[in-house]
């Protein structure tokens, strides 16, 4: 893994490169968190599957790979005792009861944030999908409706208003563009389930969920455009160092977004520039003139200007 890590990070593609990798992995022993600090990773996600301590033995009975329930649970101490400041909660909705699921991840954000004084840096959320050889996916214990997990999603908006909200591709288009409105701030495109899939031109056997929302990363972007959401590829805080307690330092007040917004605008643009087709590039570009000109303070307005220029000109990597 350290070793696929650094390959990752040495990609160059012009001025283009890779500049965070997170990373989802089986939970491991403070050792080998240690090793993964070393390599720069970006956040450490691990799902806890379900936080109901019955209904997860029996999902993982005694002698498969996962079945140690507390070993599992602990994982973000021992994550956070190596020193990764970020990490990422996650269940699989369907698998319990969503109402002590959601209960369940406020009380470790919690924990984390009495312990480490850092709450989670992301929380996912996947709900069951159908999935080749899991017969428990065509017969799901706990589904939960449409309407149930926008209420999930807004709920946890309100409690843990500074962390990152993760919705897969298993949920549709309609249901990720509306989701937005609730509080996701972060999605995935283009994704494949398969081992391989990314490599392999038969890219649809062997998933492991089937996936709701199939559009490339440019369709996803040209939606989000049309809702005037700002597309950002921002790395900013992590390569800034703004990360664990001085992140929730910035996060909690909401005082981020000052970061937030023009660094987003800077990674859309370089974005539209170098990846964009042209009529994504039209209205994208369009976007971007509107955003400055709604920008009041005269100083941060002058900083942006001076920034896009200078992407304009090829600068690239630029951030507050
Ligand atoms: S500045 Fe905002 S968008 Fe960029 S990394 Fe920090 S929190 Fe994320």
């Amino acid at each position: 893994m350290c070793e696929a890590i650094r390959t990752t990070y040495g990609v160059r593609e012009g001025k283009n490169y890779v500049r965070r990798i997170n990373v989802e992995l089986a939970p491991m022993p403070v050792t080998d968190f240690r090793r993964l600090k070393d390599e720069k990773i970006g956040t450490y996600v691990c799902f806890q599957e379900t936080y109901d301590p019955v209904l997860y033995k029996e999902y993982h009975p005694a002698g498969t790979p996962k079945a140690d329930y507390d070993y599992r649970v602990t994982v973000f101490d021992r994550a956070m005792e190596a020193g990764i400041s970020d990490v990422g909660l996650g269940v699989l909705f369907g698998l319990a009861d969503y109402r002590f699921e959601i209960l369940a991840l406020m009380e470790h954000a919690h924990h984390l944030e009495a312990v480490f004084g850092c709450g989670p840096h992301t929380i996912s959320f996947p709900r069951i999908e159908p999935a080749d050889n899991a017969p428990l996916t065509k017969h799901i214990p706990h589904a939960v409706s449409d309407d149930d997990f926008k209420k999930i999603i807004a709920i946890i908006r309100i409690a843990l208003p500074y962390t990152g909200i993760i919705l897969s591709t298993r949920e549709s288009e309609e249901m990720r563009t509306e989701l937005f409105n609730y509080g996701v701030s972060q999605i995935s495109a283009g994704s494949r389930t398969n081992p391989g899939a990314y490599s392999k031109a038969d890219q649809d056997s062997g998933s492991q969920f089937s996936l709701g929302d199939h559009r490339s990363l440019e369709e996803v972007i040209s939606t989000i455009i049309d809702k005037e959401y700002i597309p950002s590829f921002c790395t900013g805080c992590y390569r800034k160092g703004r990360v664990g307690n001085d992140f929730m330092d910035l996060a909690k007040p909401g005082l981020i977004k000052e970061f937030c917004m023009p660094n987003a605008v800077f990674t859309f643009k370089e974005y539209l520039l170098d990846f964009a087709s042209p009529e994504t590039k039209q209205k994208g570009l369009r976007l971007i003139e509107k955003l400055l000109s709604d920008v009041k303070k005269k100083s941060l307005k002058g900083k942006m200007t001076n920034a896009l220029d200078e992407i304009d000109h090829g600068a690239r990597d630029l951030y507050f």
